[in-house]
Order: C-alpha cells, then structure tokens, then sequence
C-alpha cells in the first residue's frame, strides 16, 4: 500500500483545491472520487435514465466503464473511452450523482477502482467514504467541513467569476439538499470517520486550511518514523 491521505467532507467544503495542491507539493497522485460518481451520472442522464429506476440504473452499470488517466498532473475520467472532464462540473450532473450514489452496484464499481489506485501509488483521495469505507487504513484522514452559508458564498463566487448566472438562493438550497441525501443515504453515508481529524474552514482561507492539513500529515510522517 502507498501512503494514503484520505479528505471527506461535504460538497464546497474545498475538499478537491486543497487535495490539488497538495498532492502537487507532495507528488501524490491526487484522486477525485465525486468525478467518478459524476461520469457515471453524466451516462445517466444521456440516456435519459430516471434516477429513481434503479433497475434501469443496474443494467447502465454493465455498459458503463470508468478509467482513469493523468495528463500534466491533472485527473481524466475516461467514460467508455471518452475524457469526459469538460461536462461533469455541470450542477445538474453534480444532483444526478448524489441522486444515484445511493445504489450498491454504483459505489461497488468505484471503490474497487478506487482501492486499485490507492494500492499502487502514494494517494489523496477525497470524497464522502473514503475513510469510513473506501480507505478505512489510511494513515491520515482529514474530515473537511464548513458552513452552509460560506460554501454557498463560494459556489457563488465562483459562478460569478466565470461569468455564468448564479442564484444565490438556489445554490444553498441545492447545497442542504445534497448533504442531506449524502449523510442519509443507507450505504457509505457520508460522516467523519471515528479516527478522522475535523477541519472547519468556514473562517479560514486556502493557504490557512493547506497549512493546518500540511501539519497534520507532516506529525502522521514523524509518528510513522517513531
Ligand atoms: O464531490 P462531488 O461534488 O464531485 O461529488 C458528487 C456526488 O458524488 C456527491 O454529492 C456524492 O453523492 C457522490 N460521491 C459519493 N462518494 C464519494 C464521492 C462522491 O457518494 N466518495
């Protein structure tokens, strides 16, 4: 096994920029789980599947093949062949995800993928059941949370400044929603692992939460050495 750094929280929280850059300072491989979940959407939804048919949902998964690849350090989720990066950041794919995360032929497939990965290479993984389930030996588990309101303000922002419309409202509506099917949902529910260390970055920038997460791993590597 590699070492493995494992980072859950709930969505917006900056689970994936902190991993990023992280991973790029330590030389890991960064994995981004909610891609995995998010291509599996994106198929969904090309073929029209009702996300409450989970039968139509169980024979998608027999035709659905996820692969992942790595140009220039940055993660591609190969869908049946097709590097489907550019079209699963779409809020709609983020709710179809969510919405069918929940079934066991789902998250069967992506955690065998994922524990592969993790096997053969020094990870930071993040997700909702990475240290719960996905990793549950992980040598350092990071539980990354903050308040609706500043991950609404976030999503927000960062809306805005691609120029795209935003409604406030909406997005923190949407963002309540999606916590509560992920730490409901009866399989892998998203929650802070027991041996998981909490990181609230409500009132904290990015360089403050990298710092706080970089002195964890750094005590992780000094006890692993005792
Ligand atoms: O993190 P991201 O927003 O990309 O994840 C999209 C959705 O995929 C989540 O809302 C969650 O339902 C699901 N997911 C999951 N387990 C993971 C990662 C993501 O259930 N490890």
């Amino acid at each position: 096994m590699g070492f493995n750094i494992a980072i859950d929280g709930p969505s917006g929280a900056g689970k994936s920029t902190i991993a990023k850059r992280l991973a790029n300072e330590l030389s890991f491989v960064y994995v981004d789980t909610g891609a995995m979940y998010r291509a599996m959407a994106l198929y969904f939804l090309r073929e029209n599947i009702d996300p409450k048919d989970e039968q139509a949902i169980a024979a998608a998964c027999t035709k659905i093949d996820i692969t992942i690849a790595w140009q220039d350090g940055i993660q591609c989720v190969l869908l049946n062949g097709e590097n489907v990066n550019g079209y699963i950041r779409a809020e709609e794919v983020g709710i179809m995800a969510s919405n069918t995360s929940i079934y066991p032929v789902v998250r069967t497939k992506l955690t065998a993928l994922q524990q592969k990965l993790a096997q053969t290479s020094n990870v930071i993984m993040d997700g909702r059941d990475i240290g719960t389930c996905v990793l549950p030996d992980a040598q350092v588990k990071i539980y990354l949370t903050a308040e609706v309101s500043a991950r609404a303000k976030r999503r927000y922002d960062e809306l805005i400044q691609k120029g795209e419309e935003a409604d406030y409202h909406q997005i923190e509506a949407d963002i309540i929603d999606r916590d509560y099917r992920d730490m409901h949902r009866e399989i892998s529910p998203l929650k802070q692992a027991d041996d998981a260390i909490l990181v609230d970055s409500s009132d904290m920038d990015i360089e403050t939460v990298l710092s706080v997460i970089r002195t964890i791993y750094e005590k992780a590597v000094m006890k692993g050495k005792e």
